[in-house]
């Protein structure tokens, strides 16, 4: 297929790497491959790939790094490979940009469905660009999101979101009066192919707010429910 999508994985283990590796071609994907952090950077500046698997603990310079210089020129999908809670800790805590991880052992099936899940959110907007007119920008409080440019103001400073966070975002604004579990917001941001911790939507909305809150924006645009989840104009 001509309009296959790009895969660079990037794992210095290399029988990992090679399974991985022949997973994704196996469904069709074009996949290239980097063992270090300097290959990798260049490799995704270079191979403009869609989505980037990658490994936290890399030679050279570590995944975090990685991660955060690709981000600086790429809009490409981040899903990363961790080991250990601490580097969980450590791709929520920072930011860097990542859009889902699995944590290792994972199944290789596993990671192909979240992959797919991933990357079909990519797709569906120019799959429904017939419809891109009408449903451009949306407001709630001082808050515009504009689906088409995939840009988010508040007042008139720009909010530079994860696509994660867009996504989140986008689905609370569209249905303001709603009250979002963890798993319908998993559902409809991530597909239906969700396997892992439901805690994850916790750290996009925690990264989401902060964000907004960074920009300026009143404390509680996005409400927690206890016990519930997540919704936006619940007076
Ligand atoms: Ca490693």
């Amino acid at each position: 297929m001509n309009n296959a999508l790009r895969v660079l994985v990037v794992e210095d283990e290399i029988e990992l790497a090679a399974v991985i590796i022949s997973y994704f071609e196996r469904e069709g994907y074009i996949v290239d491959s980097a063992v270090d952090g300097p290959s990798a950077v260049e490799k995704a500046s270079a191979g403009k790939p869609d989505l980037v698997i990658l490994d936290v603990m890399l030679p050279g310079f570590d995944g975090i790094e990685v991660c955060r210089q690709i981000r600086s020129f790429s809009d490409a999908y981040i899903l990363m490979l961790t080991a250990r809670e601490e580097e969980i800790d450590k791709i929520v805590g920072f930011a860097v940009g990542a859009d889902d991880y699995v944590v290792k052992p994972f199944s290789p099936r596993e990671l192909i469905a979240r992959s797919k899940a991933i990357l079909r959110r990519h797709r569906s907007p120019s799959l429904d660009a017939s419809t891109e007119d009408r449903t451009d920008v949306i407001g709630f409080g001082e808050i515009l999101l504009n689906s088409n440019s995939r840009t988010v103001f508040l007042g008139d400073r720009l909010v530079e979101l994860t696509k994660t966070e867009f996504d989140l975002l986008k689905i609370m604004m569209e249905h303001p009066k709603n009250v979002f579990s963890r798993r319908t917001l998993l559902e409809s941001v991530w597909g239906g192919e969700w396997f892992g911790e439901i805690h994850v939507v916790d750290v996009h909305v925690g990264h989401l707010r902060k964000k907004l809150s960074d920009a300026g924006g009143t404390d509680g645009l996005i409400r927690t429910i206890r016990g519930i989840g997540y919704g936006m104009d619940l007076g």
